[in-house]
């Protein structure tokens, strides 16, 4: 049997990132892949442009609009309407697109991509890991990537990454047409979601919708119905429009290890999604780049353990979170003072803008809004 070098589980943002890295340094990867076409995936598709600092080539062809303003409301009311600053530009890309042009990038760098192979087991003998799929194909690998979204059962089986998951609830609708949304224009509304909000994102011809909860019960069902019922005319559609997708979103909980002895944890399968946000393409590829980095030392002798990924991933990602959490659990607790006193003023959407680039994390503003939050909350 051939012994890849890494085999990654599953195809999404993460998982092609990774392999893309591993096949350009040369090494043998195969991606195995469930699904055997790319579906429409529950996302916003909302990703900064500060993506493309971990890519060679041009993401531009994938980009359906760039966003040059913020829409916030609240109940569908209390407009406030905000351009975004040009040094942090915000990309909206519908997500089957991205996933695979990252994959046919990975292909053309040498990676090997197998669909219709759903993982059951993965099990380590002597040094090797041994994959196995429902159909009984099974693989050897001397590395196994982890990214198989926010549903994989193999972080909790391998003890990585929290022990206690923590899950947004969301809802995705794509809609046909652009409504009554501005172009390059993304609005988000709190109000009409209890400890969330929704978005409305748009598209070349058509928009993203959604609506997540962050904090709570996790378990508790969104009234869907409803809160479409209000922000879809509200948009130019009918509420009855477009299919819905429930999809539960791991977020992240806590500094943790991602990796053991030739295993590592990427992108939802990590927990690395904001909790505040819900901002997860950008760790997704963050954490796949840094993890083929890790793998590429590892595979040549240069380090003795992945270690190294764990660590990049806290300073780059996991102080920023620890923040997010922090901020999320007041915010939704409070939404109406967090509208108030922190989407209101003037400077909000500049610091969105400029976490959601990388330029500032959450740690940067936390204090602050922290303070005024809690002493607001006191006085009320
Ligand atoms: C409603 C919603 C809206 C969102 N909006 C945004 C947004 O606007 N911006 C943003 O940055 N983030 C957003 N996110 C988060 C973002 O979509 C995720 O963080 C991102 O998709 C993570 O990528 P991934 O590669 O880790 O996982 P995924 O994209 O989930 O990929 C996992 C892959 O693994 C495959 N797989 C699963 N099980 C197996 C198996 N057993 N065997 C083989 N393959 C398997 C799946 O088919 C899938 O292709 C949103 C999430 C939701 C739910």
């Amino acid at each position: 049997m051939t012994i890849r070098d890494v085999i990654i589980i599953g195809g999404g943002a993460s998982g092609s990132t990774a392999a893309y890295h591993l096949a350009k340094n040369k090494h043998k990867v195969t991606i195995l892949e469930k699904n055997s076409a790319h579906l429409i995936k529950p996302c916003g598709g909302g990703m900064s442009a500060a993506v493309q600092q971990w890519f060679p080539f041009d993401l531009s062809p994938i980009v359906d609009e760039i966003i040059e303003k913020v829409e916030f409301t609240w109940c569908l009311n209390d407009r406030v309407i905000a351009d975004l600053p040009g040094s942090s530009p915000f990309w909206i890309v519908k997500r089957e697109n991205l996933d695979l042009f990252l994959i046919n990038e990975a292909i053309d760098s040498g990676a090997e991509v197998l669909t219709s192979f759903n993982v059951i087991n993965i099990k380590k003998f002597n040094n090797l890991w041994k994959i196995k799929a429902i159909d009984g194909r099974e693989l050897e690998t001397k590395a196994v990537v982890i990214a198989d979204g926010s549903n994989s059962p193999w972080s909790q089986k391998f003890k990585l990454g929290p022990n206690q998951l923590h899950h947004a609830s969301t809802y995705s609708i794509r809609l046909q047409g652009n409504g009554l949304l501005k172009k390059r224009t993304a609005r988000f509304e709190f109000g009409l979601v209890k400890n969330g909000f929704a978005w409305a994102f748009p598209l070349k011809d058509e928009i993203n919708v959604g609506v997540g909860t962050f904090i709570g019960d996790n378990q508790s069902s969104i009234p869907i119905e409803g809160i479409l019922e209000k922000l879809l005319p509200n948009l130019g559609f009918n509420p009855k429009e477009g299919k819905k997708q429930k999809a539960s979103l791991r977020v992240w909980n806590g500094h943790h290890s991602l990796n053991g002895e030739g295993i590592i944890l990427i992108g939802d399968a990590a927990s690395l999604c904001d909790p505040f946000l819900a901002e997860g393409l950008r760790p997704a590829i963050l954490s796949g780049y840094e993890a083929a980095k890790s793998l590429n030392m590892w595979l040549k002798g240069d380090i003795e353990n992945l270690d190294s990924y764990s660590i990049a991933i806290k300073k780059k990602w996991g102080y920023s979170m620890a923040w997010a959490k922090r901020i999320s659990q007041v915010f939704y607790r409070f939404p109406k003072i967090g509208y108030n006193l922190g989407i209101k003023r003037p400077t909000a959407p500049k610091r969105i803008a400029q976490i959601l680039s990388g330029e500032m994390g959450y740690e940067d503003i936390a204090q602050r809004v922290l303070k005024r939050l809690i002493l607001r909350s006191k006085v009320n």
